[in-house]
């Protein structure tokens, strides 16, 4: 297999894979209602109906749903799949390891991490020497809650767009969460809630106060613990966690405390439990003002598990596809650039993908 190394979208003179191939993308793999179909495999990869295998890229309520015949996805994923869909679980579960090809159908199939949150992985489906690579979901951000990203040369390259446009510039989430203990110094008597979601970002934001020196207990709203533990059992150090719950105490017990719970919990009474709460988010929808002051974020912290702009072209780059399949998100503008590097692309439009794994 011939590699191709686009390094910036002036470079037209490299040698693309796809057109010295009789194969094409769709020859593998193709969108569907239900998601991605893979024939040749009998499989579809992340379906958000019930099919009868799945290949599962990660644990994300939008990406892996269930009801499933059976589901191929790693080991972290379908623990998570088991803990968040209990009875609705595929009974017939394989695992897939990192870098380790296996024979799905008529088709190979080797799955590589993507940086994401744990267990998230991009799928490469292969066959006569053609890759198409689906991403998933995926960061380029240093995260040590989970394996980093793995750019893996292919023809085709489908990545998603959460952020796709140019305004999207993550900041460093270091700096972020600094801004986060400073407001704890400054305002001790004040509790703050800070607003996560429940896989990935949870976590993330934890080891992030710890790298940051932060070593007080974190308190979690109920809805967070099972997810926290099952890192820690897999080796993610978060330090000391307590829950959240006041019936042992009283609300002044929470004063200058960092608190995580799920967005829902926010809109509920379950903030009035806090002494003088201060409420902050952490998402990368927390660049756009508008989204922090309709939810009424206090402290908008941008940490995000998505790739900014910068990020998305720099990876479309270094994979080097002869082709790109854009999807959920902002297809339009990174098609566009594609398009102008005279790279070949086009928007997936499937549709589903949308809920918590866009932040
Ligand atoms: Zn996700």
């Amino acid at each position: 297999m011939l590699r191709c190394n686009i390094t910036s979208p002036s470079v037209d003179t490299v040698i693309l894979r796809g057109q010295i191939s009789d194969m094409r993308g769709t020859d593998l793999l193709v969108p569907r209602p239900e998601g991605l179909h893979c024939p040749a495999g009998g499989f579809h990869i992340d379906p958000i109906r019930p099919v009868d295998r799945a290949l599962v890229t990660h644990a994300h309520s939008d990406h892996a749903t269930g009801g499933h015949g059976a589901v191929l996805a790693t080991r972290e994923t379908l623990d998570i799949m088991a803990i968040r869909l209990g009875e609705a679980m595929p009974a017939v579960r394989e695992v897939a390891r990192f870098g380790v090809p296996m024979a799905v159908g008529g088709v190979s199939v080797t799955f590589h991490p993507a940086g994401h949150v744990l267990g998230s992985a991009q799928i490469a489906v292969e066959r006569a020497g053609f890759r198409v690579v689906a991403s998933g979901d995926y960061k380029r951000r240093p995260d040590p809650t989970c394996a980093p990203f793995e750019p893996v040369p292919c023809d085709v390259f489908i990545t998603e767009a959460t952020f796709g446009l140019p305004v999207f510039r993550h900041p460093e989430p270091l700096a972020e969460i600094g801004r986060l203990l400073a407001s704890l110094d400054q305002f001790s008597d004040r509790t703050h809630l800070v607003g996560v979601y429940a896989l990935g970002k949870a976590q993330r934001v934890i080891r992030l106060l710890r790298d940051a020196g932060y070593d007080a207990p974190v308190y979690l709203h109920g809805s967070l613990r099972r997810l926290c533990d099952y890192y820690a059992e897999r080796g993610v150090r978060l330090g000391a966690l307590a829950d959240a719950t006041v019936a042992r105490g009283t609300a002044r017990d929470f004063a200058g405390t960092v608190v995580l719970g799920p967005p829902s919990a926010f809109a509920a009474t379950w903030v009035r439990r806090f002494a003088d709460p201060l409420v902050a988010f952490a998402s990368g929808w927390m660049q756009v003002r508008a989204r922090a002051r309709q939810r009424g974020v206090e402290l908008p912290l941008v940490v995000s598990d998505h790739c900014d702009w910068t990020e998305l072209t720099e990876t479309i780059a270094e994979v080097g596809p002869s082709e790109v399949w854009v999807t959920h998100g902002r297809e339009e503008a990174l098609v566009r650039w594609c398009t102008l590097a005279g790279l070949p692309a086009r928007p997936l439009h499937l549709v589903g993908y949308e809920d918590e794994a866009a932040d």
